[in-house]
């Protein structure tokens, strides 16, 4: 069988197999390319379990591309809350307030203009002229690479730009006239149901008696990937800041500057511990790390407080960048200077309008500010950890 027959009867075979075995994913019940769109931005690094609320809520709070276009970014980052990759959101939001502006609301349906959009790359824009529009691009995600790696015997580096050019090359070529929705759908699925990473399900796989990685038995060892380099380790002191008098119960959080890793969203203070630090276990780390905590966000932030002992140890990995946090009870004691802590009542409120340098704006956390602006996961859980929500 030479290589044009083992691409027919790929497609071929995938495609009966999807008509029987698709999932039933709320995303494909419509061609809506709006809701296609949100589905496939939030499936990025993100389960499809964990998605599916996410989808609904989202799409009840912003049904339409002016919905989200005209919504403040707060309550976009607070509807993203917990799915983790907070630029996906902004880059969304973004995007589709430049479909509002200049292509009247109506998600583009040419690869040109639909990449031009931001945050949209090739995945995004194949995703949704395929799914949406039924124009033939393909779709390659690191699913797709996987599947064709070890069909068709591939063994160049998945992580190379050139490899992914000349899969997607050939996933065009798969793409069987007037199915490119099903097609591309149906890669996605064979990838995350049975070519799985690890331990394909070979036996159940509808392609299994050409594929090439199976029959010469490495179907494991492939794709070939090669590992990226791990997240820098940063160790931080975080000040859980309780409130006393008027603002008792209540927690103070600072908002992140506009740009950067996690932008505008709301956190517990923190600050980098030097390397030079003691590790967590040696004889007084605690005490040499509460005095830098507490000198730094006074020099800092004109933040005062008075650091009392431990709570709790948490850490989270970014892409690039792995935290451990060790969390200190700290008493209030007052900001050096101007009214840097808004009161409760402040909505959509920028450092800008209030004076304040990007990324000191702080806030009293209650109940109705937990409800109202967006966290990331890991002071979620510290919260959570002590009781606060
Ligand atoms: S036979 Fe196995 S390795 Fe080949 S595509 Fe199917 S599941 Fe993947």
């Amino acid at each position: 069988m030479d290589t044009n027959d083992a691409k027919s009867y790929f497609s071929v075979r995938l495609l009966e197999w999807y008509d029987v075995h698709k999932r039933d994913l709320p995303w494909r019940r419509s061609r809506n390319p709006y809701y296609i769109w949100i589905s496939e931005v939030m499936l990025q690094q993100t389960r499809v379990e964990t998605v599916i609320p996410y989808y609904h809520r989202f799409l009840e709070r912003f049904p339409t591309v002016e919905a989200l276009a005209d919504a403040p970014e707060e309550q976009v980052l607070k509807a993203w809350e917990g799915l983790g990759y907070y630029s996906r959101a902004r880059n969304l939001q973004a995007a589709v307030r430049e479909v509002k502006e200049s292509y009247g609301g109506r998600v583009p349906d040419s690869k040109e203009e639909i990449s031009s959009l931001k945050g949209v790359g090739p995945y995004t824009a194949g995703a949704v002229l395929s799914i949406a529009y039924n124009k033939p691009e393909p779709a390659v995600d690191g699913n797709v690479m996987r599947v064709l790696s070890r069909y068709f015997l591939l063994r160049d580096d998945i992580a190379k730009p050139s490899t992914r050019i000349g899969i997607e090359k050939l996933a065009r070529e798969l793409i069987p006239e007037g199915k490119a929705g099903d097609f591309n759908q149906a890669l996605m699925e064979l990838g995350a149901t049975v070519c799985t990473p690890k331990s394909p399900h070979c036996l159940t796989c509808p392609v299994m008696e050409l594929c090439a990685g199976r029959l010469e038995g490495i179907a494991d060892e492939l794709p070939v990937k090669t590992k990226a380099k791990p997240p820098r380790p940063e160790r931080r002191a975080v000040a859980f800041i309780e409130g006393a008098g008027e603002e008792a119960g209540r927690i103070l959080a600072r908002q992140r500057p506009k740009e950067g890793l996690l932008a505008s969203m709301w956190e517990l203070p923190h600050v980098l511990l030097p390397e030079t630090m003691p590790e967590p276990e040696a004889a007084g780390a605690d005490a040499a790390a509460m005095r830098f905590l507490r000198e730094k966000l006074a020099a800092e932030y004109g933040l005062n407080v008075e650091p009392t002992e431990p709570m709790m140890d948490a850490e989270h990995t970014f892409s690039h960048i792995h935290w451990r946090l060790r969390v200190y009870r700290c008493r209030f004691l007052g900001l050096a200077e101007g009214p840097a802590v808004h009161d409760g009542g402040v909505a959509n409120n920028t450092a800008d309008d209030d004076g304040l340098r990007d990324g000191d704006v702080f806030l009293w956390f209650g109940e109705k500010e937990l409800g109202q602006y967006a966290l990331p996961n890991v002071f979620l859980k510290i919260l959570k950890q002590a009781g606060v929500r």
